[in-house]
């Protein structure tokens, strides 16, 4: 898809309900292979010259996604993509299987989900 201004609002305000949904806050949003090569390199360690092959990328640690407007087909792929990468960000701690998958489904059907709390390891919490 082209990569309007009109288009990057939508995303802006896709992305704000789904974060809200999801009880994240909202992530910086890449929305071109140029904006993933102008950030500082550190933040994309590993998945940046790759990031093109995919529709999107999660940068969890930075609070950060890639989406890949201009590979994407249609608004459908847009929005699933804008979900799955949200859902990396409340459930950093799933990989993509049947759990992720279906916090996704739930997710595009509306669902809200409450605020993620970051785990603190090797502190026992009381
Ligand atoms: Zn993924």
């Amino acid at each position: 898809m082209k990569l309007t201004p009109e288009l990057r609002l939508h995303i802006l305000e896709t992305a704000g309900v789904y974060a809200a949904r999801f009880g994240i806050p909202e992530p910086r949003i890449l929305m071109s292979t140029r904006e993933v090569l102008e950030i500082p390199r550190h933040i994309t360690t590993g998945r940046r010259t790759t990031a093109y092959k995919y529709y999107g990328v999660a940068y969890i640690q930075y609070n950060t996604i890639f989406l890949n407007v201009r590979k994407m087909p249609d608004t459908r792929v847009l929005e699933e993509t804008i979900v799955h990468e949200l859902v990396h960000m409340r459930f950093p701690y799933l990989s993509h299987g049947r759990r992720f998958r279906d916090v996704i489904r739930r997710g595009l059907g509306g669902a809200r989900f409450k605020p993620y709390r970051k785990r603190v390891f090797g502190t026992k919490r009381r």
